[in-house]
């Protein structure tokens, strides 16, 4: 009796499933912990960022593995860990810079430094390219779990503009990945 893998054409990519996360989930956080050890984090704050970043990275090499191999997938995995979990911290770096009078405020909650990057690194190389994108899904992460689980951004007045930004910041760093995907 055949199997799934024998059933496949000889052409198809092995895919990863969405559902895989839950399993993959113990080892993200294993692996969140080792990042947060790594640069000297303890904040519970930082720690849920950057295992949120993890997750959508990891769900971006589930959505890669539907236009490049596994192998490719999950080299741009173990490229990106470390400018993802960057992108979790960036705007969070106000509060050194600026003090916590002039926390969240949208140069650093938004998507500008993303856009820099993109221009100045992201077409460089391929390699540059990935890492930056690594970058923008850390940042995105950020973003979009504020527009969740809401902070007030500075100002902007009112909640529903606050989301707005954050959501469409969150975008905005997210849609370069549409365009093309790694291919080695
Ligand atoms: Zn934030």
């Amino acid at each position: 009796m055949k199997n799934d893998s024998d059933k496949r054409e000889p052409h198809q990519k092995p895919k990863l499933r969405l559902w895989y996360v839950v399993f993959v989930l113990p080892l993200l956080w294993a692996l969140n912990q080792s990042l947060l050890r790594l640069f000297g984090e303890e904040s519970p704050y930082r720690a849920e960022h950057s295992l949120i970043g993890l997750i959508l990275l990891t769900l971006y090499t589930i959505f890669l593995t539907r236009r490049v191999n596994l192998q490719v997938a999950l080299r741009f995995f173990g490229l990106a860990v470390i400018p993802c979990y960057i992108g979790t911290v960036l705007p969070d770096l106000d509060i050194s810079l600026l003090g916590i009078g002039g926390h969240r405020n949208p140069v650093f909650h938004g998507c500008f430094a993303y856009i820099g990057l993109w221009f100045v690194l992201g077409r460089r190389s391929r390699l540059a390219n990935q890492l930056v994108r690594g970058f923008g899904i850390g940042l995105a992460s950020h973003l979009l779990w504020d527009t969740w689980d809401y902070g007030d951004v500075r100002w902007i007045a009112g909640g529903t503009k606050d989301r707005l930004w954050l959501i469409t910041n969150g975008i905005i760093c997210l849609a370069p990945l549409r365009a093309s995907a790694p291919t080695d």
